[in-house]
């Protein structure tokens, strides 16, 4: 389906649940947000249902987030369901990996090919300040879980802070010498519960390019086989993985956006930073069929905005324009 700007709309995102089991500090605040009662969240067969009626109107690619999916029970029949609707061709999960060790085959057998999997730190005791109490050790067994599953490519997000982990960057760099990982690093954006403590921590993409081809060498543009979506690849030489940014906030791609999002709560949104939303459950719940839910899936596509807002919106907006020339 094309929206205003003729963009090929292709790919949904779908929160299969608002909890999480950690709370990252730019995310959530300390005491976490309210969970949303239980009837209000979508049921899995519903979420299924919702996937069928997407793959009408050429929804191809399929990426289950949160919350944290992997908390979410009966996820791997989920995971089942949406792999044998016709149409649906690429089906990915966004985990912070506590809960892959143990599970990760199950899910790569139920038809998940590949991961994201977001860590911003390569240091236990400042893994356990960013996400307020997580173990970066589970993290790591989560990570080789899904290599030894033979997930491909497991990529790992890194969001960028400045006086927080932006003296790691090099470090990240690193883990693409000797191992298919390919590192994605990720503007920190004005969004979550923790707008404010956004403030003051963003680090444009130049720089973190800058630093780490002064430290390990020029970095080589690079294909990424699939999944590329909008990040930029790049390779150091003779390494076995990638070097990704995505410049969310200094380069935005939204020309390029394909994708919709599904919230836990069965609202359709056309942009992750626009708070306009199609509701999907209660026409669901009263009965809608594949038909009608294929036509609100349009009507939220003509809600697509041309592009994001964030910078507007960020009370850090001064500082950050100074820093991406704007
Ligand atoms: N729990 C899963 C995880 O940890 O990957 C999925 C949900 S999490 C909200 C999805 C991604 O959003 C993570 O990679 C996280 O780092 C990123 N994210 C959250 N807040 C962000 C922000 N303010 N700026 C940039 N990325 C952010």
């Amino acid at each position: 389906m094309r929206d205003t700007y003729q963009r090929d709309i292709n790919y949904l995102r779908v929160s299969v649940t608002d909890r999480c089991n950690l709370r990252c500090v730019y995310c959530m605040p300390a005491e976490g947000v309210k969970a949303l009662p239980h009837d209000e969240i979508l049921r899995l067969e519903e979420i299924e249902t919702i996937v069928r009626a997407a793959s009408l109107t050429g929804v191809k690619k399929i990426r289950l987030t949160g919350g944290e999916p992997l908390v979410r029970l009966g996820l791997e029949s989920l995971i089942q369901r949406i792999s044998n609707i016709p149409g649906i061709d690429d089906l990915t999960l966004t985990t912070n990996a506590l809960l892959l060790p143990g599970h990760a085959s199950s899910l790569k057998e139920a038809g998940v090919k590949r991961v994201n999997i977001s860590l911003d730190t390569l240091r236990t005791e400042r893994y356990r300040e960013i996400t307020r109490g997580g173990d970066l050790a589970t993290a790591w067994e989560g990570i080789n879980a899904a290599l030894d599953a033979g997930m491909h490519p497991v990529k790992i997000n890194t969001v960028v802070m400045r006086g927080f982990n932006d003296d790691e960057v090099v470090a990240m760099a690193r883990l693409t010498l000797n191992r298919p990982i390919h590192v994605r690093f990720i503007e920190v954006m004005p969004i979550g519960s923790s707008n404010s403590w956004t403030n003051g921590r963003f680090v444009p993409t130049e720089e973190i390019i800058a630093q780490i081809s002064s430290k390990l060498g020029p970095l080589l543009p690079a294909k990424m086989s699939s999944g590329s979506g909008p990040a930029k690849y790049y390779q150091l030489k003779g390494a076995e993985g990638t070097i990704g940014f995505i410049a969310s906030m200094s380069e935005h791609f939204c020309q390029s956006c394909n994708r919709l999002r599904l919230t836990a709560n069965g609202a359709l949104r056309p942009c992750l930073y626009d708070s306009r939303e199609v509701d999907l459950k209660t026409p669901l719940r009263a009965g809608a069929d594949l038909k009608e839910l294929a036509d609100l899936f349009m009507d939220a596509v003509a809600l697509k905005p041309d592009r994001h807002h964030m910078l507007e919106g960020w009370r850090d907006k001064s500082r950050v324009m100074s820093q991406i020339g704007g």
